[in-house]
């Protein structure tokens, strides 16, 4: 029996009316979490079909920003940016790991047009990382690496967490173990540093687990590099 299914999803843009594939939750069997999120599936990977692409005009986004309704202006500018380039492709069925990098590149665009928040860019460069990671793309994925860092730093400094306090948590540890992945051992530890001593860690006890860890690794991996 194949673990995926259809969802049907009604574009904001354009109105079409499709299916796309996603993984059953009860065929979602994750085998190992990296410490980056990164996590490695034993069937089929839900992660690939994270961001939903409509095959008639293009736009593309996480699922729940896809089905978010758009103001006029919003949609008119995808029109003309995206769908005025863009000759149908169809990311609705099976996807490999391939597939999933072409996917959430195409839904780089979308974001970008609509200016979203860095916090958002920071989850879909460190998506491309792992993807490219996992086919051996090192270079690919350093490459991504970096620019997550990017995103997730001018997030920290831009955006504020009022709402959701521990999504800040969250930012600041990515920030240290994507400095680390990078070989910057010492901004790695300040901000692991900054992740321990945070007003919110202890309602995350397991990234406080993660950030104890990560930290004694990244003492250890800049004294070998000396
Ligand atoms: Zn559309």
């Amino acid at each position: 029996m194949s673990s995926l299914f259809d969802r049907s999803y009604t574009c904001q843009v354009c109105g079409n009316t499709f299916t796309s594939k996603q993984v059953k939750t009860s065929a979602i069997r994750a085998k190992e979490r990296k410490k980056d999120f990164h996590a490695i599936f034993g069937g089929e990977n839900p992660t690939y079909y994270g961001v939903i692409c409509c095959p008639k005009c293009g736009y593309a986004k996480f699922e729940n920003d896809f089905k978010q309704v758009l103001e006029s202006s919003e949609k008119a500018i995808i029109e003309n940016t995206i769908s005025s380039h863009w000759r149908t492709q169809n990311f609705c069925e099976e996807r490999n790991t391939e597939i999933a990098i072409s996917v959430h590149r195409i839904a780089l665009a979308s974001y970008k047009v609509h200016s979203a928040k860095q916090s958002v860019f920071g989850k879909l460069y460190l998506r491309l990382a792992w993807f490219n990671r996992e086919l051996g793309e090192d270079d690919e994925a350093k490459r991504y690496t970096e620019m997550a860092l990017c995103a997730f730093l001018s997030s920290y400094e831009l955006e504020r967490f009022e709402e959701v306090p521990e999504k800040e948590l969250e930012i600041i540890y990515l920030i240290g173990e994507l400095n680390r992945q990078q070989g910057n051992y010492k901004d790695a530890i300040r901000w692991f540093d900054m992740t321990i001593r945070h007003e919110y860690a202890y309602k995350n006890r397991l990234l406080k687990q993660y950030a104890k860890e990560q930290w004694a690794l990244s003492v250890e991996e800049n004294n070998q590099k000396k």
